[in-house]
């Protein structure tokens, strides 16, 4: 049976040691504050915004709460954004997705001055990302690489194929297992022979939203398997897009969900608030 990678233990964790990074903070004259802007109230997103909040105060920093009507324009929004980017004391800006639909994402990403883009969605960051050079790193992904590092398992030379390319998991967890010296495949709903593909995965991470289409024949026996998805099965109760008890036995050490990946990416966004204080120094 596969060892359980404890990602609510390891969020504690690294929560602990920013608790203390704040408090030195402090001590030298920097109370660090993220500003949280929400447009309309999404349950979902309600429910991530107070918990980012939550985190906020956990480890011992600011947060701004912006709750905006859902029929926001755009321009007011920007207005907002562009307030936050010129005020010393706000550190990091993190516009809550998704937008109501007569918003474009993509401009508001943009407004994020790139030394407050917390959520490290902003092209610069993620041109950063790609060439090696300092900047913020998507929440989730860089998450799952302190998962592994946190549990003992190797990443330099291993076979890592990421399941999904979105900008915000896939594509992010493929540079930064890149920047771990992994050989890297990513596929999607468009490769060819999947399961054979990531068979040959020695770390499989799976981010395709898509309830427990991951079964143990796209495993190969002894894999470390990391699942982020995020769903609802068929009784309404969260499950991931790894089907975990099939996929527990063949596998070396695997996520669960709830209590993998998830509580890694508020843990990663607050490391990112306090990180944003050297890249704004
Ligand atoms: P997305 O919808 O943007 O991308 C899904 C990707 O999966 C696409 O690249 C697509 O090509 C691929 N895909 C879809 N169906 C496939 C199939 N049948 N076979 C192979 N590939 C397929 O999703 P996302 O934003 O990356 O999120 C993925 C999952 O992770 C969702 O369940 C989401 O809720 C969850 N999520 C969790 C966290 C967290 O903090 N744990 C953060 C972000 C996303």
């Amino acid at each position: 049976m596969a060892a359980i990678i404890d990602g609510k233990a390891i969020s504690l964790q690294i929560k602990d040691e920013l608790k203390e990074k704040a408090a030195a903070l402090k001590a030298a004259g920097t109370n660090v504050t993220l500003a949280v802007i929400q447009v309309g109230s999404n349950p979902a997103s309600c429910v991530y915004v107070r918990n980012k909040k939550k985190g906020c105060e956990y480890i011992g920093i600011g947060s701004l709460s912006y709750e905006l009507p859902e029929e926001t324009t755009q321009e007011e929004l920007l207005t907002l954004i562009e307030e936050l980017n010129a005020r010393v004391d706000v550190n990091g800006i993190l516009v809550q997705l998704p937008l109501p639909t007569h918003i474009d994402e993509d401009t508001v990403i943009r407004a994020i001055d790139p030394k407050k883009d917390v959520d490290g969605f902003h092209p610069q960051s993620v041109g950063a990302l790609c060439i090696g050079q300092p900047g913020f790193v998507s929440c989730t992904p860089a998450g799952i690489i302190q998962l592994l590092k946190r549990s003992g398992i190797e990443i330099a030379g291993k076979e890592c194929v990421v399941l999904g390319r979105s900008n915000i998991v896939g594509k992010p967890m493929a540079l930064l297992l890149l920047r771990e010296n992994a050989t890297v495949t990513i596929a999607h709903s468009k490769t060819k022979d999947l399961k054979e593909v990531t068979k040959r995965a020695d770390i499989l991470i799976v981010a395709v939203g898509r309830p427990k289409l991951v079964t143990r024949d796209y495993v190969k026996e002894g894999a470390v398997v990391i699942d982020v998805g995020i769903n609802r099965d068929e009784n309404n109760k969260m499950c991931g897009d790894v089907d975990f008890d099939d996929v527990a036995p063949v596998c070396n050490a695997i996520t669960p969900v709830p209590g993998g990946v998830g509580p890694m990416t508020i843990a990663m966004l607050l490391n990112n608030c306090i990180e944003s204080v050297k890249l704004q120094g």
